[in-house]
């Protein structure tokens, strides 16, 4: 399997069966992003109770990429402390957004190990074959950029 269908299982996965794709009544933190370029809407709902993410959801519709995005975007953070949310979306962003990404060799076709090679994103990675396609970026990253504003804006969160 190449990578680039790798990724598109993955992603295709995620989109067909979206997961947290709920409301969220006791949410702390709650905040909508929106692409028009593409159309893609996502509601983001967190709980979070100290400093931890104790779970995260989403409403939302769009493209396959974005929803997926956002189904994994809520996997990712769930359980995780509010620092390391913070890490993920400053990884991800990165990731997407740059071209030139220190280490990977493009001169051959990455294997399967490449995709998950970044630790720090782990299956996540898959998504940054989207820098690939510019104007799929700001759908990958819509998910991402709810959930930071949700957690700076929201009324608990500190900077300590
Ligand atoms: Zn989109």
């Amino acid at each position: 399997m190449s990578l680039s269908e790798l990724y598109q299982e993955v992603i295709l996965d995620h989109g067909k069966n979206p997961r947290n794709l709920r409301e969220m009544p006791d949410a702390t933190h709650v905040a909508e992003g929106y692409n028009p370029l593409c159309g893609d809407q996502i509601k983001v709902f967190l709980r979070v109770a100290g400093d931890v993410v104790e779970d995260a959801s989403f409403l939302g519709r769009g493209c396959a990429i974005s929803q997926a995005s956002a189904s994994m975007m809520t996997q990712a953070i769930k359980g995780q402390t509010l620092a390391k949310a913070e890490e993920l979306f400053e990884n991800f962003r990165d990731a997407v957004t740059t071209q030139a990404d220190g280490g990977c060799d493009h001169s051959s076709e990455p294997t399967f190990e490449d995709a998950f090679q970044d630790e720090s994103l782990g299956v996540l990675s898959c998504l940054t074959g989207v820098r690939n396609y510019p104007n799929r970026i700001k759908c990958a990253v819509l998910a991402w950029h709810a959930m930071h504003s949700a957690l700076h804006e929201g009324s608990k969160v500190t900077t300590e």
